[in-house]
C-alpha cells in the first residue's frame, strides 16, 4: 500500500481525511483556517495537506489579496480526479450522464423509455449508455467513483431497492443496486428522485443551510429534507412523503393511492388537472396545467392559488415539527411563482409559531431538471469522499 493511503486512513485523527472533509463542507478553506478549526499545529496541517495535493485530490490557488487582510491561498477540491456516472430515470424518458466532481456533466444521453418496461431493459440502457459516455470522456473504471441512481418512486435507499406502491410495480423488490455493480463493476447508489433533487439544490444554492426542507410540486408531490448537508432519510428512507398526509375535508377527493383527501389529491398537477376538466378544460398533467396558466386562464390561476394554501397547511406542520431554515419549493407547479408560493407563506405564516417562522425563507427552486442526475452524482461523490472512504477511494483511483 502507498505510504499515502496508509496516513489517509490512519486512526490518529484528524488525519487528511478529515481535512478535507473541511475543506469540501467549505467550513475551512485555506491554511490558517484549517489549523484553527482542527486544533493542529501548522507542520502537521501543511504535512497533511501535501498528501492530499500530491496524490491530486485537491489544488491550491494562487495567492490573493482579499480586500484588507492578508493573502490567502484557498484550498479545493480537484474536480477532474475521477468522475461519476449518474442516471435519472424518469416516467417516459432516462438520463445518463458523466459528470465530473463539481458535479458537472461532462457527457450525456437521454434515452425515451417507459418506465412501466421495467428494471431489465432500462437498467440495460443504463449500463449501455454509461460504458459508452465513459468512453467518450476518455476515463477508466478504475478512475470511476460509482453510478448513482435516482428513481421517481419509494426507495430503500440502504437495501438498494424500490419498495411499495408507486408507477414502477414490476420494480418491487428487484435488486437494483446489486444489478448494476454486477454489470457495470463499480459501486451503485440509489435513491428517490426528491431527496436528490433536494440534495443538488442545497448543495448549489444553499450550501450554508443547514436546515433545509425542499417539496416537489409536480404531477405528484413529494419532499426531501437535507440536515447539516446530508439527506434525513428515516428509518427506511420513508421520510418526506408528505403527498399523502390526509386532511379532512369537506367532500374529501379520492386520492390515487386509495385513500381520501390527500395532500396530493387537492393540491398535485394531476389534482388541479382534474378539477380544470370538469370546467371544460384539457390537460392531464402539471405541465398541462402550467400551459394553461401561461395563457392567462383565470380558472387556472384560482386553482393554482388554492394549491398553494393546501401544501402551506401540510408545511406549516412541517415547520412546527422540523423547524427548516430554508423552504424550497420545485417541480413543474413551481413555475407558477408567486402564484402557487403566496398562499403556502400565507398559511405557514398564519398557523406557526414566531420562533419557528422567525428567519425562514420561502424561495422557488433555482435548478433546472438536471436536479435529479446531478442529485445522483453528488450522492456518489459524498459517499465516496467521505473520511471513512476516502482511504479506499485514493487507492483505487491512483493505484
Ligand atoms: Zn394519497
Amino acid at each position: 500500500m502507498h505510504i499515502f493511503m496508509q496516513k489517509l486512513i490512519s486512526p490518529n485523527a484528524p488525519g487528511s481525511g478529515q481535512l478535507l472533509a473541511l475543506i469540501l463542507s467549505r467550513q475551512a478553506t485555506t491554511r490558517p483556517d484549517i489549523e484553527r478549526v482542527s486544533g493542529l499545529s501548522r507542520a502537521t496541517v501543511a504535512h497533511r495537506l501535501d498528501e492530499l495535493l500530491e496524490i491530486g485530490l485537491i489544488d491550491e490557488t494562487a495567492a490573493r489579496q482579499p480586500s484588507g487582510g492578508r493573502p490567502a491561498r484557498i484550498l479545493k477540491l480537484n474536480e477532474s480526479f475521477a468522475v461519476t456516472l449518474a442516471a435519472d430515470i424518469g416516467e417516459s424518458v432516462t438520463r445518463v450522464a458523466v459528470t465530473d466532481l463539481g458535479p458537472r456533466i461532462l457527457a450525456e444521453q437521454t434515452v425515451a423509455i417507459d418506465v412501466g418496461s421495467g428494471p431489465l431493459p432500462i437498467l440495460g440502457e443504463i449500463a449501455r449508455c454509461g460504458r459508452a459516455l465513459l468512453k467518450r470522456v476518455g476515463r477508466k473504471p478504475s478512475q470511476v467513483f460509482g453510478v448513482g441512481l435516482s428513481l421517481p418512486a419509494p426507495v430503500d435507499h440502504e437495501g438498494g431497492r424500490v419498495v411499495g406502491p408507486s408507477v414502477m410495480r414490476q420494480w418491487d423488490n428487484f435488486d437494483i443496486r446489486g444489478w448494476l455493480e454486477k454489470s457495470l463493476g463499480i459501486d451503485a447508489l440509489i435513491d428517490n428522485d426528491v431527496n436528490l433533487m433536494a440534495l443538488s439544490e442545497h448543495r448549489r444554492f444553499y450550501p450554508n443551510a443547514d436546515h433545509f426542507f425542499f417539496v416537489k410540486a409536480g404531477t405528484g408531490i413529494g419532499s426531501g429534507i437535507v440536515t447539516r448537508g446530508q439527506v434525513y432519510r428515516g428509518g427506511r428512507g420513508a421520510s418526506g412523503d408528505i403527498g399523502h398526509i390526509q386532511f379532512d375535508a369537506p367532500k374529501a377527493p379520492l386520492c390515487r393511492c386509495g385513500k381520501l383527501g390527500c395532500v396530493e389529491a387537492r393540491a398535485a398537477g394531476w389534482a388541479i388537472a382534474r378539477d380544470l376538466r370538469t370546467l371544460g378544460f384539457e390537460g392531464q398533467t402539471a405541465r398541462d396545467v402550467m400551459a394553461l396558466l401561461d395563457r392567462g386562464t383565470p380558472e387556472c390561476i384560482r386553482r393554482i392559488r388554492e394549491a398553494g394554501r393546501v401544501l402551506g397547511e401540510v408545511l406549516a406542520d412541517v415547520v412546527s415539527i422540523l423547524n427548516p431554515t430554508t423552504i424550497v419549493i420545485g417541480g413543474t407547479l413551481s413555475q407558477a411563482g408567486e402564484h402557487l408560493i403566496a398562499g403556502t407563506r400565507e398559511m405557514i405564516y398564519q398557523r406557526c409559531l414566531p420562533l419557528a417562522i422567525e428567519g425562514l425563507a420561502i424561495h422557488t427552486a433555482r435548478s433546472d431538471d438536471r436536479a435529479g442526475i446531478l442529485g445522483a452524482a453528488q450522492l456518489v461523490i459524498d459517499a465516496k469522499l467521505q473520511p471513512s472512504a476516502i482511504g479506499a477511494t485514493v487507492a483505487r483511483v491512483v493505484g
